[in-house]
């Protein structure tokens, strides 16, 4: 049986996420705190309770709440579709599938986890939210997700994105948000970063180090974050969740499952419901992951796996993950929300494991593959995905040359209506393909180690190999796969 649109009822939406720290081949790395050196946790003072329960959680099973099923409800279940049209294009044996994230009210996936994280913190009596955002999308996922459940939202814009999308603001603030761009004067991180650079065009890290200290600082505020942390990536797996049900439908499972990866989150609620089926044996084939980041920003293919900060005034602990170095200033690509120095530290943990694979791709190659997406298939990608989208045609190209008949699913996790100036500027022939230099990776790890000497000694006092130090990784990269 063939399908060209797979649609789900609202009583099939998932009713638990998925959490993939009950299954993990070893537990993960715990934060630790750079000065004590000694493990710690997130800061109760900075999430809501649910969310710091939920990150620390190995339940496998964690019962969504009836008021964030019933917010899902506005666009969920999302369509999965078979790209019919573009296999047609690239002449494949290949089957291709794509989950659709562009349906929800912002135009992506990270409402999944706004309206959960929202419903939280307005349980527990919180009042404001602050976060920072790249390209917009997970403001904009916020301030709606808080309006719903009427609560005030700030946002630290990423100052670059500020200036070059002013749609996803204007966004923000018809869901009622105020938005800053970042570096601002209003945190004393962003003023210490206009000290020494007034023009400084911004960075994740340091918007996430102004709105950690809104929130510190001020009453009935707490902080949400769009990615990275579990809790996060948690609330995703309805995505991968009701992907198994609609492929169910037809009797069809995936032999890869690929997404982009900025933070990781997207793509780990895509994939982990499927990484439960092979460890629990429920999976009737084997299944590979691949997740596809930006040249611009490859912590994963070319950031060793190491103990680094979240952000880049170094408020939060310690985390071990792929990193190229807190201090990592982005290029502006247009792919905004891929422009993070780390990752999900389980994404991290299952890379080292040799669990899944990673890629990266330029943002020319990507939208060349994103056109083709949307000439065949109609839907005009976000940038992020393009990436992910430019990989599933590379493998539906081997297929054609081996001719297998391959199931090959990734995640269309947003729309690209709000990155119209991006396609402007790939066909005007203005998009330069971005590589980041490893010298400069490097340079930063070079500047970590210098911070923190007693780095180069895995804190990891499970991980007894303590096989990746900075001292070793600077030297001998493991080759990657990125093209
Ligand atoms: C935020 C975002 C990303 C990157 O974040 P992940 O946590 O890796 O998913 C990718 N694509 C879109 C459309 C986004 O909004």
């Amino acid at each position: 049986m063939s399908a060209k649109k797979l649609l789900l009822s609202e009583e099939e939406l998932p009713k638990q996420w998925y959490n993939i720290q009950a299954d993990l081949p070893k537990p993960l790395p715990p934060m630790i705190h750079p000065e004590t050196k000694e493990p710690v946790k997130l800061p109760p003072v900075l999430f809501a309770g649910e969310c710091l329960k939920q990150e620390d959680s190995t339940d496998r099973w964690i019962t969504i709440p009836e008021a964030v099923r019933d917010a899902y409800r506005l666009w969920r279940p999302t369509p999965l579709y078979r790209a019919t049209q573009l296999e047609n294009a690239l002449k494949t044996p290949a089957k291709i599938y794509y989950k659709y994230e562009g349906v929800s009210p912002p135009g992506s996936h990270k409402p999944n986890t706004a309206i959960a994280q929202a419903y939280y913190a307005k349980q527990e009596g919180v009042e404001r939210l602050t976060t920072e955002t790249g390209a917009g999308q997970w403001g904009s996922a916020l301030a709606f997700s808080c309006n719903h459940f009427g609560l005030d939202t700030t946002v630290y814009m990423v100052k670059a994105s500020y200036f070059q999308k002013p749609y996803r603001r204007v966004l923000m603030e018809a869901f009622g948000a105020e938005v800053f761009p970042s570096p601002s004067p209003r945190t004393q991180a962003g003023k210490a970063i206009l000290e020494t650079d007034a023009h400084c065009s911004g960075s994740l890290g340091i918007a996430i180090s102004e709105a950690v200290e809104d929130a510190l600082t001020n009453e009935g505020t707490k902080y949400s974050i769009g990615s990275v942390a579990n809790h996060v990536l948690l609330h995703q797996t309805v995505i991968g969740l009701e992907i198994q049900k609609q492929l169910a439908q037809i009797d069809e499972y995936p032999d890869l499952v690929t997404g982009c990866i900025g933070g990781g989150s997207s793509f780990s609620g895509m994939y982990w419901p499927f990484y439960y089926d092979t460890v629990s044996g429920k999976a009737p084939k084997e299944v590979a992951f691949l997740a596809v980041e930006s040249t611009a920003a490859p912590s994963v293919t070319m950031g060793p796996y190491i103990y680094d900060h979240g952000d880049t005034a170094r408020i939060t602990p310690l985390i071990k993950m792929n990193t190229l170095g807190h201090m990592f200033i982005p290029p502006p690509i247009h792919a905004g929300g891929l422009r993070y120095h780390g990752m999900a530290p389980t994404l991290c943990l299952l890379k080292d494991e040799g669990v899944l694979d990673a890629r990266a791709y330029n943002q020319v190659e990507s939208f060349e593959a994103a056109m083709l997406f949307a000439r065949t298939e109609g839907i005009l990608p976000a940038p992020e995905p393009a990436h992910a989208i430019k990989a599933v045609i590379d493998e539906a190209l081997k297929c054609k040359h081996t001719g297998e008949e391959k199931t090959l699913l990734f995640l269309l996790c947003g729309h690209g209506h709000f990155d119209m100036q991006a396609y402007d500027d790939f066909i005007g022939s203005k998009l330069p393909p971005y590589e980041y230099p490893r010298e400069k990776v490097d340079e930063s790890l070079q500047q970590l180690k210098e911070l923190y000497p007693w780095l180069s000694i895995s804190q990891d006092k499970r991980d007894a190999a303590a096989r990746v130090t900075p001292a070793q990784t600077t030297q001998h990269q493991p080759p990657s796969d990125a093209s």
